[in-house]
């Protein structure tokens, strides 16, 4: 196992990681800008590193700084948690070649699956059910364009092979528009991606976006850890996620799951990582990888008892996974809500300083937060200030469990989302569960 580690985030998800290593006995540097010296998990690292200044470009971004950091430290690997550079394999590879371990996939599958029109192709050799679409990238020729339309049916969507974060998209309801909406996309995703290759996908009306967790090993191990439901999304941002998704049997979890679990040893994938989906009338469709430790983690966590950041330690040192497909048991249910500093009427972000926090607590509650009393929440990075996960034998005590909990918990001094929680989770479709991607922007007359 690793002696020291370098932690290439902040907030949160930078001190959770920061207690894996605690528990494995693993000494941290806390890596930060010159805005967040006052970070709970920089106060609390055997040794912290200031990167640079405020803008992320110059500090959470800055590849050279952060592998400084790693030598002058003498630090063994690097975790790149989520967000920042945690899907770059430009950097995955700058940190393997000066040395350390990237605490993740090898760079080239961060690649493959970080370009989609090769993700797909390597989804359909594995047997993983994907949207359907154009064969890979569109060329030049209108004719086929509209021909591939055509065997498609419409509405389509146009995606951007190298798009993320919800942008290079485009969804055509009819032919005549499909051309101009093509060269549109194209324009855009050479500007904005730097890559302009463009591809054709089905567009799907009412789908839930439901994901499947899993974790290999370099030893030829690779095992699914059930599902999620992320479908309670604005801005194609997750607002609420839970584990297992409402509806969705074991037969079925199991079939997707080693369809995911068959594609990582396909690809010799290594880590953790989440195949997406859409999932409409039954049938799962996959739309991405993300090659990394996702924010909605502990839902899973707390369904399966396994540490995934624990587990990301031992497979990046070369271990072999703790458990197989076997020992995983789904038990229970779990819910997340992200609680962001924002006005939770128009999403204004609202940062400034907490003069007041009382977490919750209690029989099945997990605050993964990095806020404190008197901590100044900066306004540079996400306005994530926390996560609030509960756990029920069944959905209706975590959800009772997450009313006590959002009604506990004390933000004094800026805006929080925990009244928008509250209305989501008395919400009737919400308790029924299984809502699409769109709901939640319809409840709020977006
Ligand atoms: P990104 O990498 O930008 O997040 P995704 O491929 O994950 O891109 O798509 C983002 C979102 O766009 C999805 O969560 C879904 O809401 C919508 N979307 C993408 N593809 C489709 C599709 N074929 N049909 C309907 N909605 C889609």
């Amino acid at each position: 196992m690793f002696e020291k580690i370098v932690i290439a985030n902040r907030g949160e998800i930078a001190l959770r990681i920061q207690r894996a290593c605690r528990e494995l006995g693993i000494k941290t540097v806390a890596v930060h800008s010159d805005a967040d010296k006052n970070l709970k998990h920089v106060l609390l690292a055997d040794e912290s590193v200031c990167i640079g200044p405020a803008s992320s470009m110059e500090s959470y971004l800055n590849v050279p700084a952060l592998i400084s950091a790693a030598e002058v430290t003498d630090a063994q690997a690097i975790h790149p948690g989520y967000g920042f550079l945690s899907e770059n394999a430009d950097f995955a590879e700058r940190v393997e070649e000066s040395g350390f371990v990237f605490i993740g996939p090898r760079p080239d599958s961060i690649r493959t699956m970080g370009d989609k029109v090769q993700a797909i192709k390597a989804m359909l050799k594995a047997e993983v059910p994907t949207v359907p679409g154009s064969d890979g990238a569109l060329g030049d020729d209108p004719d086929v364009n509209i021909r591939i339309g055509q065997k498609i049916g419409y509405p389509v969507i146009i995606k951007a092979s190298g798009g993320g974060g919800g942008r290079g998209m485009r969804v055509v309801r009819s032919e005549a528009s499909l051309l101009n909406a093509i060269s549109l996309t194209k324009t855009e995703a050479g500007a904005t991606f730097g890559n302009d290759e463009v591809y054709m996908e089905k567009y799907l009306e009412t789908p839930r976006h439901i994901e499947i967790q899993v974790i290999a090993d370099e030893h030829g191990n690779a095992v699914h850890l059930g599902e999620r439901d992320c479908s309670m999304q604005r801005r194609h941002q997750k607002v609420v996620e839970e584990a297992p998704a409402p509806g969705i049997s074991e037969e079925i979890r199991n079939k997707i799951g080693s369809r995911c679990a068959e594609a990582c040893r396909q690809i010799g994938y290594r880590g953790a990582g989440t195949f997406e989906f859409l999932y409409e009338n039954g049938e799962f469709y996959f739309i991405e990888m993300n090659t990394r430790l996702q924010v909605e983690h502990p839902v899973t966590e707390f369904i399966t008892g396994v540490d995934l950041v624990r587990e990301q330690l031992r497979v990046a040192a070369g271990l072999p996974l703790s458990f197989s497909q076997s020992d995983i048991k789904i038990r229970g249910h779990a819910i997340e809500c992200r609680i962001n500093a924002e006005d939770p009427k128009n999403f204004m972000p609202s940062p400034g300083k907490i003069d007041t926090y009382h977490a919750p607590g209690g029989p099945g509650v997990r605050v993964d937060s990095h806020i404190y009393s008197g901590y100044t929440v900066p306004p540079y990075y996400d306005s994530m200030i926390g996560k609030l996960i509960t756990y029920g034998n069944d959905r209706s005590i975590a959800i009772a469990r997450m009313n006590t909990a959002l009604s506990e918990m004390v933000v004094q001094g800026i805006k929080t989302n925990i009244p928008l929680q509250q209305d989501i989770l008395s919400d009737t479709a919400f308790k029924a569960g299984g809502t699409n991607i769109h709901y939640l922007e319809k409840k709020l007359g977006l």
